[in-house]
């Protein structure tokens, strides 16, 4: 069982006010709040350890390059991949993509074929397919959805052809909370021979994820949404995919030899980390994996299922309440309109109320198209937050209602 009033104090930013009111944060799919103990070790390191990776014989660069190298193997155990080859470095998700679409179109991908991706996703994962279409001539597929925010795996199950080479959906939607059946997802895929990359932006933060229990082919995951930094986040693909790949960036220590001629590349996972990666990022992501995971994701997933229960029961009470997003299966995000009342005038109120939440697109344009409409507000759960802090939200919805 989580020990909410306990785990709150571990993050000092939940104790301050906002307009002379206790901060309820309630913004969690954009970023968490950071324990202390990833503050620390952002400071420690800077303080006593600094120095750049992989090139130094010095003590410092030694003592640096195992931080970093152990850290990759925290993360390898907290998605059980099979080889610390397989987890390679990046700024977040959006970068995880990025190189994706780039690396994997350069080696895979030609004119005509074709990448299933869903009307729920995020736009980083959407555009840099798009880029690729310029360049190469790939086509997106969209999975349509219902008005509950599922995916129609009917419809799925009939996208598949000759030229699909990719299917690459999110987890969790950062909107409608929606858990796809990603297991499904990837089964059906494999059936047809195309792999699948998973955005795990926002479920990583919330479940135990095991990438070789789903057996994807690639899962990308942003550290700041696991109360990790920002600036750091993982690109994890299966090495057999990972060696016919090209690197995404050249620069140094991606390379093996270099000669005006002609350069060779490192061997994995090098190969795809340019220049001087985040050695501080990487070792507080770390320290943030380990600190979620003794509190254990499988209880943070059992609390927060209840938290969002609760807020959903709570908030459908709620006269003239709109939810987008109520599948079987969901996160802890509600995204919602209340009325006629604009989501940026809701979002600004609750905000005098000190209550953080988000207001807009979400960076989801296509799915508020789906729902005709253009933008909602979003609060979304972490482990910190309470019931308490829920009432207190829908005491503002509802004073932000009787306003208009
Ligand atoms: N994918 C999803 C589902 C997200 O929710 C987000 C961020 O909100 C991203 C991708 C992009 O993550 P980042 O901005 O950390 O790269």
């Amino acid at each position: 069982m989580i020990d909410v009033n306990k785990i709150r104090e571990d993050f000092p930013i939940l104790s301050r006010t906002v307009y002379g009111k206790p901060l309820v944060y309630l913004d969690n799919g954009a970023t968490t709040q950071k324990p202390r103990c990833v503050v620390d070790a952002i400071t420690d390191e800077y303080y006593s350890v600094n120095a750049n990776v992989h090139r130094g014989v010095h003590f410092l660069s030694q003592k640096a390059t195992e931080l970093h190298e152990a850290a990759r193997e925290t993360v390898r155990r907290f998605i059980n991949a099979e080889s610390s080859n397989e987890i390679i470095f990046t700024r977040g998700t959006t970068e995880s993509i990025n190189l994706m679409a780039f690396s994997f179109g350069e080696a895979f991908l030609k004119e005509g074929d074709e990448v299933i991706v869903s009307t729920m996703e995020h736009h980083s994962n959407i555009v840099p397919w798009q880029m690729l279409g310029i360049r190469k001539g790939v086509k997106l597929r969209v999975i349509p959805i219902n008005d509950a925010g599922e995916l129609d795996m009917e419809e799925f199950g009939r996208m598949f052809n000759e030229k699909t080479r990719l299917v690459s959906v999110a987890h969790v939607s950062n909107v409608l909370g929606t858990i796809n059946p990603v297991k499904e997802i990837i089964r059906t895929a494999h059936s047809h021979d195309v792999s699948v990359m998973i955005d795990g932006a926002q479920s990583i933060p919330h479940m135990p994820v095991d990438v070789r229990e789903l057996d994807a082919d690639f899962y990308v995951f942003s550290g700041h949404k696991i109360y990790g930094p920002t600036g750091i986040g993982v690109f994890y693909g299966k090495e057999k995919w990972l060696d016919r790949m090209p690197p995404y960036q050249g620069g140094g220590e991606m390379i093996q030899n270099v000669s005006f001629e002609k350069t060779t590349y490192n061997e994995l996972p090098y190969k795809f980390e340019a220049g001087t990666p985040d050695y501080i990022g990487s070792n507080a992501l770390a320290v943030a994996l380990n600190y979620v995971s003794a509190i254990g994701m499988k209880e943070i997933e059992a609390y927060e299922h209840e938290l969002t229960r609760y807020a959903m029961e709570k908030m459908q009470q709620i006269e003239d309440m709109r939810i987008f997003g109520t599948a079987r299966d969901k996160g802890s995000v509600i995204s919602f309109l209340v009325g006629n009342i604009h989501h940026l005038d809701m979002g600004t109120l609750l905000d005098r109320l000190g209550i953080a939440v988000r207001t807009g697109h979400h960076c989801a344009e296509p799915l508020m198209h789906r729902f005709g409409i253009e933008g909602t507000v979003r609060a979304s759960f972490g482990f910190y937050n309470t019931k308490e802090e829920i009432d207190i939200l829908v005491k503002g919805i509802e004073r932000v209602r009787q306003m208009f």
